[in-house]
């Protein structure tokens, strides 16, 4: 490990020893973040026993190299697993207010993401990297039939118009708190980190609403199929929502790939594990958010 997944606090490349006294530490002071992400990640009775050390080093043990499948595991488990995100959870049985939250906020994150995705090309000199960027880059700016009318942020614009909430509010907006600082660390990551942590981060995130989750033992899809049928969702919404699942919109197991990849040949796996783990921290606030914003809209 290298980066604290919490703190970003640095180590030496392998010093486990370095990270689990670290870790031991921050639990003896009650510092908030590292606890929480303790009884997350590596829940224990008592972390002053040599058991800790064994289990911290089980959790980031990455089996034969296999960063792609450690990192699919660790998502799904946050995310679809048997006890899904609350954003999840709400969209299975969405309501009205919630494509309004899931829009005000999102939206914010799509901007962050073409500059995070233009960080990469900007940092690397690896073509095949910057081919898949620049991929995505052109996707979010104007949608996989190369029209700017089909982007994802436009359509997420015209789900919130078709629910009655005008195009301004959206874009003209402002995220909530755990949205901007969450935004705040992925741009972070991306203008300080190394090109492999930046995708670490930011091309991971994909995999919520990606179908091979599936296959990866997820339990839930980002939101029930039995939802197009609904007659009340008007059809921008249903739009919307099938981009997000289409196959062909899916750059996740493309992002995993090259992430794993590169991270063997750069010896960089530690360094992936902690961008990636502070990431999807940023990103369930985000989730969070989404919610909570989706309350502001209730009863509207
Ligand atoms: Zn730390």
């Amino acid at each position: 490990m290298t980066k604290c997944p919490v703190c970003a606090e640095n180590f030496k490349k392998k010093d486990m020893d370095g990270l689990t006294k670290h870790f031991i530490m921050m639990n003896d002071r009650n510092d908030a973040f590292h606890v929480g992400w303790l009884r997350e990640y590596v829940p224990l009775d008592n972390y002053n026993t040599p058991n800790f050390a064994k289990s911290l080093a089980s959790f980031f043990s990455v089996i034969d190299g296999d960063l792609k499948g450690w990192i699919e595991r660790v998502f799904v488990e946050k995310f679809l697993g048997d006890k899904p995100h609350p954003f999840v959870e709400a969209m299975q049985k969405p309501k009205k207010a919630l494509f309004l939250g899931f829009a005000s906020e999102y939206y914010f994150f799509l901007k962050q993401k073409i500059k995070s995705c233009s960080f990469i090309i900007a940092k690397t000199d690896k073509e095949e990297v910057q081919k898949f960027e620049a991929k995505i880059i052109f996707s979010e700016l104007s949608g996989t039939n190369g029209e700017s009318a089909g982007s994802e942020s436009s359509l997420l614009v015209r789900m919130a118009e078709s629910l009655g909430v005008p195009r301004d509010s959206i874009v003209n907006g402002v995220p909530l708190p755990p949205t901007i600082h969450s935004i705040k660390l992925w741009n972070q990551v991306s203008e300080s980190d190394h090109w492999l942590e930046v995708m670490g981060s930011i091309n991971t995130l994909d995999m919520l609403p990606s179908k091979v989750m599936r296959e990866r033992g997820a339990k839930f899809d980002i939101y029930n199929k039995s939802v197009l049928d609904n007659e009340w969702i008007p059809d921008h919404v249903k739009k919307f929502l099938t981009y997000i699942v289409d196959p062909k919109n899916d750059h996740s197991q493309e992002a995993l790939t090259l992430i794993s990849k590169y991270a063997k040949e750069l010896d960089m796996i530690e360094d992936v594990q902690s961008a990636f783990l502070r990431s999807i921290d940023a990103f369930d606030r985000h989730l969070q958010a989404r919610l909570t914003r989706s309350k502001q809209f209730e009863g509207k």
